[in-house]
């Protein structure tokens, strides 16, 4: 017995179809997020790139700035302005999903933006 001629046998190499479609069902920008880091400002609904918006998290129930860009869960992105700022506010709880105190965005759009708005970021209360 020949194993060498054997082992190039035609029906072993063709078990599976050799349909090679998979490049297409790929889903852009889907697979590991690198690859559209396009943000869209919550206050006024344009993309921009995250350097030039503000990320907002969820902390301690409230809607922070979020100026490290640290904070866990679900982010919303604004203009650092107070026009943006206010109209975001908002749609705050609906971008984190959950039901937040946005009080210190408020303060923040109010408080002239981009002013260090960590001086009052003491650490929430968890009791
Ligand atoms: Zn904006």
């Amino acid at each position: 017995m020949c194993r060498h001629c054997q082992s190039f046998s035609a029906t072993e190499m063709r078990i599976a179809p050799l349909d090679v479609r998979s490049s297409e069902l790929q889903r852009p920008g889907v697979s590991c997020g690198r690859v559209d880091p396009i943000r869209t400002c919550l206050g006024c609904r344009t993309r921009s790139e995250p350097a030039l918006l503000v990320r907002i998290a969820a902390q301690g129930g409230q809607a922070v700035v979020d100026e490290g860009r640290r904070l866990p869960g679900r982010g919303a992105w604004v203009h650092p302005t107070q026009q943006c700022a206010e109209r975001a506010i908002r749609a705050i709880p609906r971008a984190l999903r959950q039901h937040v105190d946005t009080s210190p965005i408020a303060r923040w759009a109010q408080d002239g933006l981009g002013q260090s708005p960590d001086r009052r970021n003491e650490r929430p209360m968890d009791n």
